[in-house]
């Protein structure tokens, strides 16, 4: 089978599309190809429609390890907000700092149909928040405090 490829670039249709919910066969589907990707790229994280899927479904590092989340929700943000420095594969020339809440409560159904409730913080959050804007068709540079072009006063 071959590896799918990531889709790229600011303006394109699928990663600027909003997903839709998942059923749980799509969401094994889905997971298997996500896999496949991220054994060959450094990454934290990967959402659906970065491999052409409009589908809520990601897989985000967790305290290291990829933790596969199918339909997740994000019940409540932090008002502490922390802003680091992101990147992600569908952008490969783009890095830049992104303000973003530094914990959540999250929903999310795991691979063994179980709805998990988990509280996350640091990067952990981060990841998360990242893998879910892709799912409303936002990237992280929307989000970039200083773009290129609109700082001059
Ligand atoms: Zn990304």
């Amino acid at each position: 089978m071959k590896t799918p490829k990531i889709l790229i670039g600011e303006g394109n249709k699928v990663l600027r599309a909003k997903s839709e919910k998942a059923g749980i066969k799509k969401a094994k589907e889905i997971l298997v190809e996500m896999r496949r990707v991220l054994k060959k790229q450094e990454a934290l994280g990967l959402a659906a429609p970065q491999i052409g899927e409009n589908y809520r479904v990601v897989m985000c590092s967790i305290d290291g390890r990829f933790t596969a989340m199918i339909n997740p929700e994000i019940m409540s943000f932090s008002l502490d907000t922390e802003i680091k420095e992101e990147g992600c594969l569908s952008l490969p020339d783009e890095w830049g700092n992104v303000e973003r809440a530094y914990s959540i409560e999250l929903e999310y159904t795991n691979e063994e149909e179980e709805r998990v409730k988990v509280y996350l913080e640091g990067w952990n959050a981060r990841v998360v928040q990242h893998e879910l804007d892709h799912l409303e068709g936002i990237l992280f540079t929307d989000r970039m405090k200083k773009k290129k072009g609109i700082l001059s006063l």
